[in-house]
């Protein structure tokens, strides 16, 4: 068990274990090794996690919030003096490549702490003079805030959460995937070291049943949650029982649009990091290529040559460039959808099957002709698998590029400015790109549309969903009374 924490759990400034709570095992997806066990928070550890949190973050808030941006700068800092360890367990975690986690997992985490350490000591409220009269407004913290993490990325997804949330004053409670469970514990033992109050920041393992009960708990004002739509609906719903701010940040089967004059390289370039970089588990993925049938052929080519040069093997190895599925589970996921892509019709370009060795290694895969009522271009795959479908029409692809009930993330390729800007401002999705695919700056807001979600990380948006405004009338005069 090369990578077994102290404890299951990051409470009040310290590892705590409770091994009552059912086992869950850390597999090692390039080999199917165990690397750990840990426990899944029983309702007394969820209990400590909440009562510490809520303790802790009365004193919080009342601490300058530049104070407050210090230790998160100071966090960041640690993370970055600590990339290659942090990235070393990310790999373990997650099977992916380490050349992907040392350039965007502990230093994306390091990022979002950077930024809103900074942020912290900007935060204000407003004056808003009425004639003799004037209201103030004061930006308060919400409180104590759930977070609940997917397993791709779990650096990333506890410090976009931890960031903005402790910049504000909130104290928080995250709870890993149960697939990934090492990271942010991590991340827990940084922040205390950076001066953090115990108590801010706490970690709780389990599964679904564990996350449900921190949702639901009275103490708990937010809830912002990086999972499937499925999952998202279930949390949101209950979260609204108790009218608890949410930020969703769920699934996405986004469009990416190629059209005749699209610099080819560049386009596939975006073809490619849009689908296979995390062996594709990353959820604003352009998993619909649409290509217009002009350059069809060219571009079938060259991503066919460009995938057969994938260096697919042991994510721990520098040159690895693709890894394994994060699982078993999500493995046979992914294979279904092949299965399904195949006997439908599709017309497989490259890849399709199960690698013959040890881990759970899916070859990057192409399907070409596929068509808007296929499975694979209506659900969700979260595996390296593209599908691409012709267009001629630049109305006609938006309408199509639209036809989902997910609105995560949308791509443009051309050299036509006017047209990039014209076919963007028209689709439906919170994070698109023009001539590039997936990035994710700090900087800018992150989230979806429609069934991908509500609310944004990152950015100075993040703040308006982790503070909420006070606003104070001052009255200078006498009151009026009728009587
Ligand atoms: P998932 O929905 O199965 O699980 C997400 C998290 O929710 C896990 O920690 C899980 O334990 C927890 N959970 C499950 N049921 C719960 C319940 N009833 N109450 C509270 N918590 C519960 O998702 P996953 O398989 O871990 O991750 C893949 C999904 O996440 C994909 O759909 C992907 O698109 C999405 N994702 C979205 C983003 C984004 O920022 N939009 C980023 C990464 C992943």
């Amino acid at each position: 068990m090369i990578a077994q924490p102290k404890a299951s759990h990051f409470i009040n400034g310290t590892y705590v274990e409770d091994t009552a709570g059912d086992a869950i095992p850390v597999i090692f997806a390039a080999t199917g090794e165990q690397l750990a066990t840990v426990h899944a928070g029983t309702p007394a550890i969820v209990e400590q996690a909440l009562a510490a949190a809520a303790e802790a973050q009365k004193e919080w808030a009342k601490w300058s919030p530049r104070d407050r941006g210090r230790v998160l700068t100071r966090a960041a800092q640690i993370i970055r003096d600590r990339n290659e360890e942090l990235s070393q367990l990310e790999t373990l975690d997650t099977g992916k490549p380490i050349q992907e986690t040392r350039v965007a997992d502990a230093t994306s985490g390091a990022d979002a702490l950077e930024y809103f350490g900074g942020l912290a000591g900007t935060l204000t409220g407003e004056h808003i003079p009425l004639g003799e009269d004037w209201v103030y407004t004061v930006r308060e913290p919400l409180g104590v805030c759930v977070g609940i993490g997917a397993w791709n990325y779990p650096t990333q997804i506890a410090c976009w959460k931890a960031a903005p949330a402790l910049a504000c004053g909130n104290a928080m409670v995250f709870k890993p995937s149960e697939t990934t469970p090492l990271c942010a514990l991590k991340i827990a033992e940084i922040l205390i070291e950076a001066g953090l109050p115990k108590g801010v920041f706490n970690v709780v393992q389990g599964m679904g049943a564990t996350g449900a009960q921190l949702v639901s708990d009275p103490r708990v004002e937010k809830v912002s949650l990086t999972g499937s739509v499925p999952t998202g609906k279930k949390v949101y719903a209950a979260a609204a029982a108790e009218m608890k701010h949410v930020t969703m940040e769920l699934g996405g089967k986004s469009p990416m649009i190629v059209f005749e004059d699209a610099d080819i390289e560049n386009a596939v370039g975006g073809a490619i990091l849009g689908n296979f970089y995390s062996s594709g588990q990353i959820c604003s993925n352009g998993t619909r290529v649409f290509v217009h049938s002009a350059i069809k052929d060219k571009f079938l080519k060259r991503l066919a040559e460009r995938s057969a040069q994938a260096i697919i093997g042991d994510p721990r190895e520098d040159a690895t460039s693709i890894g394994p599925m994060v699982s078993e589970t999500q493995m046979d996921i992914v294979l279904d959808y092949i299965a399904k892509g195949k006997s439908e019709g599709a017309r497989l370009i490259c890849g399709g099957e199960r690698l013959d060795r040890d881990g759970f290694f899916i070859a990057p895969t192409v399907f070409a002709d596929v068509t808007d009522d296929m499975t694979i271009a209506r659900e969700e795959i979260f595996g390296p698998v593209m599908a691409v479908l012709d267009f001629d029409d630049e109305a006609e692809v938006i309408a199509r590029a639209n036809g989902t009930e997910f609105g995560l993330s949308a791509g443009v390729f051309t050299k036509d400015i006017q047209r990039a800007h014209r076919v963007i401002g028209q689709l439906q999705a919170g994070s698109c790109f023009i001539n590039s695919y997936n990035d994710a700056p700090v900087e800018a807001p992150f989230g979806g549309v429609k069934a991908s979600g509500v609310g944004r990380e990152n950015s100075k948006q993040a703040i308006e969903h982790y503070s909420q405004m006070k606003s104070v009338y001052v009255r200078m005069g006498d009151v009026e009374a009728p009587f």
